[in-house]
């Protein structure tokens, strides 16, 4: 994602009741901020939010949070959220090396990765947010029979996700290497803003499912 410094975006930021601005006591306790007990699925990497705001839209019955490291991107989606508001859907800006010091234990019922950023030097491979690292993050926070979803353009980066899976101790569920042309993968599928940039230049678009059982 390019990033622009865009004035005033902290600020915003920082006032708006959209974002939960200390992860640390929403821990363990999501259910109470969305005021119910359905499943919570996060989007880590979130950019503008155009993917976790369709799937907000679409089923009323989740509650879903985003999560992205920037100001400035995480803006954008609040100022989405402001023109079209959606009660299930909150925002943290955080770095998703600190995951479980927003969710406890089993508090996460499904985690999407969209697009995230290839690092494709060696040396920052445990940057990638499908590593082996940030999969043992996301075991601690994940529900045993959770699944983890994850759509790139990248075929290194794909290579890279599916090469980690058994050093992880993850199982793959489901694969394909042209979601667009996989109907049965494709069903419900919500574009997220890389997903549409790429696949209208023809980049075909990689999608894995994986679980722990
Ligand atoms: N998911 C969106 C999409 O598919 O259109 C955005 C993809 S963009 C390439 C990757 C996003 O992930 C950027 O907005 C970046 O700031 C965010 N990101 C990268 N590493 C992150 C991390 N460790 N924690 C939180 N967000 C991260």
């Amino acid at each position: 994602m390019r990033l622009k410094n865009v004035p005033g975006a902290r600020e915003a930021i920082a006032q708006s009741d959209l974002v939960v601005h200390e992860p640390g006591e929403a821990k363990g306790n999501w259910r109470q901020i969305f005021g119910n007990d359905h499943p919570v699925h996060i989007e880590i990497g979130m950019g503008k939010g155009k993917f976790i705001h369709g799937m907000a839209g679409r089923f009323s019955e989740i509650n879903y949070i985003g999560i992205e490291k920037y100001s400035s991107v995480l803006f954008r989606a609040v100022q989405k959220m402001e023109e079209e508001p959606l009660g299930n859907l909150k925002f943290v800006r955080m770095d998703a090396e600190e995951i479980d010091q927003a969710f406890a234990e089993d508090e996460v019922d499904r985690i999407y990765l969209n697009f995230s950023d290839p690092w494709p030097k060696d040396r920052h491979a445990k940057r990638r947010l499908p590593s082996r690292e940030f999969l043992a993050r996301y075991a601690r926070i994940l529900k045993p029979d959770g699944c983890l979803e994850f759509k790139t353009d990248n075929r290194a980066l794909f290579e890279f996700a599916l090469e980690e899976l058994p050093h992880a101790g993850w199982r793959l569920k489901a694969l394909t290497y042209d979601l667009h042309h996989d109907e049965d993968m494709m069903r419900g599928n919500i574009m997220t803003e890389y997903e549409e940039k790429f696949s209208s230049k023809g980049n075909p678009i990689y999608k894995y499912i994986i679980s722990r059982i």
